[in-house]
């Protein structure tokens, strides 16, 4: 296995650099940064402005930049060249690292991930929600671990909406349309050194798609996009917007995924030895390789088989209703005359009635295609996203595979979400490189060394996080405000909007019904109380957006932001618009409490309240998705318990009782309990608890052991490493006491 993957690109947009910093473009051009604070106030020391305004490194090094200046600097030609060093041994030394030499030598061939959407950073919006920032956080990690890997996706030109909410409370969508060429993106490149391009043969035509390569770190991921001027005008759009509504639409965005995501990895010579489907919409890339070896001269049955042998799959949502489904007819029409080789009767071809038997719904429906059961049932080994996930994947989905569905819980990446005050106290006390956690050394270390953190720093480098939350959200709110024509008297109220010694709870997520946003809203009377008590006050922020097509969850952001407003609430409760990336940094990074009250057990796994622990957030959850296992009793509180009223009204009403009980008896007493230097004791050590409960267990670094070594290396007919370190799940006890 070579030890790294590289996929040939074209030069980007030809902007000029001067020669000595021509390093310069090695770091625009990987997502590198993303992770690297370092890099990223690299470019901002460039050109601040213009960094503020991009957020992003091509159209900043597009220019103007003041050259002139840069080259007379030399504490900034210092920082540029000490970053470039960095990045490069990051670059060289893969081959090395320990969980590579461990657990990949003997893997012949990258291990192929699919994934409808990315969340790499705020600047590619390319992503939605949890599923897309579960992939980007994969990446990174297999680039920090050097797992050989590359990763499959979609371009979407316009992305996903962007979120703007009306004086009525009204959610707004609009569609950015990003220019690729000004995106960290390159142009994968053929043998000629011309334009990659792949075709995928729907009915009467072929669909050109062009590939991008997005460099995320070591990991190279492709990006397909159909806008592009071969195909006529009905196909250009096909890979325009993510989860497109019309179902032919979304079938072909699914057909460009799995069967161009195919062709293109073979167009650039590499040779997957395992392939991961996360989630189920690159599920044709599975009847595409049957295909591939049928019109080699394999029979069906051996071209399955070999197909499933090495297909591993993910599942996201805990409810069948949740995962994609198409009309067998709709499949049958577009995707059988590819499948069927009737378009091209030379390559062979795969009977469609095969693969929609393979597809057919788990109570025997055949009128659908279910693209999560087709996955299972010609996947290897699968897993769902949480152990409490597990047990209801299985109880749905038991028998169609022919194992039991693995629980991997998700995990973040570390480098991504942790503060930068955080961060450098973990690397100060606990000696930990968030970018590289070795599970054998580290985890003992962090209970150890937690207890060096004094109390004082712990509570400082929170504290400044938090103010930064309320300088960002104050600008926010300023927008928001003043679009909405308030009074000056209403924005200069803004000036001094979330101040960071009152208590802060933040929720941000989709607003899904079953995610409950509004809970806290049950008793207006006490919380009205609770928020403007003299002594202990709360503050409340919320973001997140409703899918378009989603009218009861706009209902609730309404619900929210008319409350907002309204006079009892005002000045104690914000909304934030546009949920991104970024303010769920900003989010993560700042608050005192992570609050998740989902209906138990419809959240699969959640990753947000990782990131906040991780920032020593303290959660408040509901016992469900990845909090039914990360809740030790010390490190945060557990809203209702493990039981469901079937009565949904009841279980609300009990629930609430006991989020105002934990914030009234458990969180306000603790928080505003100050020592003589103001520091609340009882609480940073709820903090300290949280992180290192946190930091390794709910990693994308432990993740990815387990995908290694559960579904990697068996698809790839590897055992499992020989001398493997401690299992990767225990239990969480203290490991110091
Ligand atoms: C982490 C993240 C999510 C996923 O969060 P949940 O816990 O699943 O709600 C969604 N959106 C953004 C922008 C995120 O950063």
């Amino acid at each position: 296995m070579e030890s790294q993957i590289a996929v040939p690109t074209l030069p980007g947009v030809p902007f000029r650099v001067p020669p000595q910093l021509e390093g310069l473009r090695r770091l625009a051009y990987n997502l590198w940064w993303t992770w690297h604070p370092s890099t990223r106030a690299l470019f901002s020391r460039l050109d601040g402005a213009a960094w503020a305004r991009y957020r992003s490194p091509i159209p900043l090094l597009e220019g103007p930049v003041r050259w002139a200046e840069v080259l007379e600097d030399p504490d900034l030609l210092a920082e540029f060249q000490g970053v470039l060093r960095q990045f490069d041994s990051y670059m060289a030394n893969g081959s090395d690292h320990w969980f590579r030499r461990k657990y990949a030598h003997a893997l012949e061939g990258p291990i192929a991930y699919f994934c409808a959407e990315y969340g790499f950073h705020e600047s590619l919006g390319i992503y939605s929600g949890g599923l897309g920032v579960l992939a980007g956080d994969h990446m990174k990690s297999a680039s920090d671990m050097a797992l050989p890997l590359v990763g499959v996706g979609l371009l979407y030109r316009k992305g996903y909406f962007r979120q703007t909410i009306d004086a009525d409370g009204h959610q707004e969508h609009a569609y950015p349309d990003y220019d690729l060429n000004r995106l960290p993106l390159l142009r994968a490149a053929d043998p000629n050194g011309d334009h990659l391009h792949v075709t995928v043969p729907l009915p009467g035509r072929d669909v050109h798609v062009a590939v991008w390569v997005a460099q995320v770190g070591r990991v190279p991921v492709l990006l397909l996009d159909t806008d592009v001027a071969e195909n006529a005008d009905a196909d250009r759009p096909i890979t325009n917007i993510l989860y497109v509504r019309g179902r032919e639409m979304r079938l072909h965005q699914e057909l460009i995924l799995g069967v161009g995501g195919v062709r293109a990895i073979r167009a650039l010579g590499l040779a997957p030895a395992v392939w991961h489907l996360n989630e189920g919409h690159s599920a044709f890339l599975l009847a595409e390789r049957a295909r591939e070896m049928v019109a080699d001269g394999e029979t069906l049955a051996n071209a399955l088989a070999s197909v499933k042998r090495t297909s591993v799959f993910t599942i996201h949502t805990p409810v069948s209703a949740g995962n994609e489904r198409f009309d067998a007819s709709l499949v049958r029409r577009i995707a059988g005359p590819l499948l069927d080789g009737d378009e091209r009767p030379d390559t062979g071809g795969v009977p469609v009635d095969r693969i929609l038997e393979l597809g057919q719904a788990v109570d025997g429906d055949t009128t659908v295609f279910d693209m999560t059961a087709f996955s299972l049932r010609q996947s290897a080994g699968a897993n769902a996203v949480s152990q409490l996930h597990a047990v209801t994947a299985n109880a749905t989905w038991g028998g169609v595979l022919d194992r039991p569905i693995l629980g991997i819980t998700n995990g973040v990446h570390g480098p991504t979400w942790v503060g930068r005050a955080m961060a450098e106290l973990y690397r100060r006390y606990l000696e930990a490189d968030l970018e590289d956690l070795d599970p054998q050394t580290e985890r003992r270390r962090f209970w150890e060394r937690m207890s060096r953190i004094p109390d004082g720093d712990l509570w400082r480098a929170h504290q400044r996080q938090k103010l930064e939350l309320a300088i960002f959200a104050r600008g926010r709110l300023r927008n928001q405000f003043a679009r909405h024509g308030e009074s000056p008297s209403v924005l200069d109220e803004v000036e001094t909007a979330l101040d960071p010694d009152i208590l802060t709870i933040g929720f941000a997520r989709r607003f899904a019904t079953y995610k409950r946003a509004a809970l806290l809203f049950s008793d207006m009377d006490r919380l009205s109380r609770l928020l403007w008590d003299k002594d202990r006050p709360i503050q409340v922020v919320f973001a997140g957006k409703a899918h378009p097509a989603d009218r009861p969850g706009q209902r609730v952001i309404q619900e929210i932001f008319t409350r907002s407003r309204s006079a009892e609430l005002r000045g104690r409760v914000f909304i934030l618009e546009d949920y991104d990336m970024r303010i769920a940094r900003f989010l993560v990074h700042g608050v005192d409490v992570w609050l998740n009250n989902p209906r138990r057990p419809l959240e699969a796994s959640g990753t947000s309240g990782m990131k906040a622990a991780q920032n020593g957030v303290v959660n408040a959850s509901v016992l469900d998705g990845w909090w039914d296992e990360g809740w030790t009793g010390d490190n945060g509180w557990a809203i209702g318990g493990r039981e469901q009223d079937p009565d949904e009204g009841a279980q609300d009403w009990a629930d609430a009782q006991d989020l105002y009980r934990i914030v009234e008896q458990e969180i306000l007493p603790r928080y505003y309990k100050r020592d003589g230097s103001g520091v609340p004791r009882g609480w940073t050590e709820l903090m300290r608890n949280a992180i290192a409960s946190a930091i390794w267990r709910f990693s994308t670094t432990r993740m990815l052991h387990e995908y290694t070594e559960q579904l990697y290396l068996p698809a790839a007919g590897l055992s499992v490493a020989p001398e493997r370190g401690p299992k990767a799940r225990e239990p969480i006890v203290n490991e110091a006491g």
